[in-house]
């Protein structure tokens, strides 16, 4: 299958290109976005025919059907990554909290939250086609704390890859600053920047359109590439789990094969409710996408009034700060998906130039036919933990919490729901810590272990071993210097 452009095309690149080189170099014309060309339809059969596989099974079959020109022994050794999940047999349980409502949990992976489910098998994917084509890759990756340490994890000591990793300083948590700056493998580089995520993001999306870094890459014999979910080869892994999940229902006889249900995801940057979205077009039986977000509800604006408005909006710190976003790339290739190219090409330059753009009312109803949305606050969120902790014996992180609230507020309750849990407890355990007994600005250690205690729960190894790591990774730095230290790393 081939893959074609959000914005249409500008005659300097290819019509349509490879996966391989979709993931290579993911920026299409006029700074638009690679999709596929169509995607497989996959039917009630396909759903009836893998009831009873495992996840790789699934898995395999799914990636199979996009007809991708990835090896198959690739496909394998990349889907094998899974086994090192905390459960090999079933690395995405699926858990029901209370009446109608599920939650799938994609943390159970190294790093402990959702980045590994799709950033685990891209690792492999990608360094083998630069070991095949004999060339080297810089990976950029801007992280609000959850992207840096699975981008890390998975590409540490593979061969023809390099990764530079930018992350907010003071704007992640200590697990997760940790994950990042006690990685020593020598193709790593991680740093830290005085500014807030969106100027990591920022800095990465002028570094992969500037020429002139590019040129200077090449004089190293290195191209450039991001691991961010404008990399479609992301995307594709992140739709084998909504179809997991989904089957996990009927095989837990909740559902019935052909009900629909709500899929419910946090959101930031859309990669995940788009995996949602394409699994719906591909047949899997859906009533609506439920867009979760915090008070930066740029995404809930959209979906109720189908205004995308930068122009009043700062983002805000929240305590769920891997959803502080509020230019969120992946709305792109819905927006192709649903209104065509020309389309898309227009509103994105409103985007860019007026920092605004607004659907007209057919386009909003059609939308509206898609997703329904709703935010959740802070206190709200941490309400939610606590109460659907002592009354569901359930423990959920502040990302999974924002999705309570608009399983009261959007969803019918005759159908039932599922919800996306993208990052276990010990990633944001001063915020949990906070909801369960008040205790405030507790650093993560002391937060890990009230939680621990409260909720009679291990902290992961993993997760221990990160506070005895001796610190590797100092570099701290004006966002200005960040193409000057990359190329020094090099
Ligand atoms: C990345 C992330 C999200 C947002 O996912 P998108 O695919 O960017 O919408 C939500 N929660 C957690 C914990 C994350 O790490």
């Amino acid at each position: 299958m081939n893959f074609i452009q959000t914005r249409g095309n500008d005659a300097n690149k290819a019509q349509s290109v490879t996966f391989s080189q979709a993931i290579l170099a993911p920026i299409a014309s006029f700074g638009g976005l690679y999709v596929p060309q169509e995607l497989p339809d996959l039917g009630e059969a396909f759903l009836q025919k893998h009831l009873n596989s495992s996840y790789k099974t699934l898995a395999a079959d799914m990636l199979a059907r996009f007809e991708i020109d990835i090896a198959q022994e690739v496909i394998d050794e990349a889907l094998d990554l899974y086994d090192a999940f905390d459960d090999a047999s079933n690395p995405v349980p699926v858990v029901k909290v209370k009446e109608n409502l599920y939650v799938s949990e994609l943390y159970h992976g190294p790093t402990r939250a959702f980045k590994d489910m799709a950033l685990q098998p891209f690792g492999v994917v990608l360094s083998s086609i630069a070991q095949q084509r004999k060339e080297n890759y810089l990976i950029l990756a801007a992280t609000s704390g959850d992207t840096g340490p699975a981008a890390l994890e998975t590409f540490k000591n593979r061969e023809n890859v390099q990764v530079a990793c930018l992350y907010p300083d003071g704007g992640t948590s200590d697990v997760q600053r940790l994950q990042m700056v006690t990685e020593d493998a020598k193709n790593l580089k991680v740093i830290g920047i005085h500014g807030v995520f969106d100027d990591a993001q920022n800095a990465l999306k002028r570094l992969l359109a500037s020429e002139e870094f590019q040129s200077a890459l090449k004089e190293k014999n290195v191209s450039l590439s991001a691991a961010n979910s404008v990399n479609f080869g992301r995307i594709i892994f992140q739709i084998i789990y909504h179809i997991h999940s989904y089957l996990e229902l009927v095989r837990q006889n909740a559902i019935s094969l052909g009900e629909k249900v709500y899929l419910n995801v946090p959101s930031g940057n859309f990669g995940n409710a788009l995996g949602g979205y394409y699994a719906w077009k591909m047949g899997l039986p859906v009533e609506k996408i439920i867009i979760s977000s915090n008070e930066n509800n740029i995404l809930t604006k959209l979906i109720k009034t189908g205004k995308y408005d930068l122009r009043d909006n700062a983002v805000v710190g929240t305590t769920s700060p891997a959803m502080d976003i509020l230019k969120s790339s992946n709305v792109e290739r819905i927006l192709f998906d649903l209104f065509g190219d020309v389309r898309t090409k227009e509103l994105m330059q409103s985007l860019e130039e007026n920092n605004f753009y607004e659907l007209n009312a057919e386009e909003l109803t059609q939308l509206q036919e898609k997703f329904d949305a709703d935010f959740c606050t802070g206190a709200e969120g941490k309400a939610y933990i606590k109460a659907t902790f002592e009354n569901d014996a359930y423990l959920m992180d502040p990302h999974t919490a924002t999705c309570m609230k608009s399983f009261e507020t959007c969803s019918n309750p005759a159908i039932k729901t599922i919800a996306y849990s993208t990052a276990e407890w010990t990633k944001f355990s001063p915020v949990i810590a906070n909801a369960l007994t008040g205790e405030k600005d507790a650093h993560d250690i002391d937060a890990l272990k009230s939680i621990s205690a409260v909720a009679n729960l291990e902290i992961p190894s993993m997760i221990q071993g990160l506070f005895d790591k001796e610190v590797t990774q100092k570099t701290i730095i004006e966002k200005e210097k960040i193409e000057q230290e990359i190329l020094k790393f090099l």
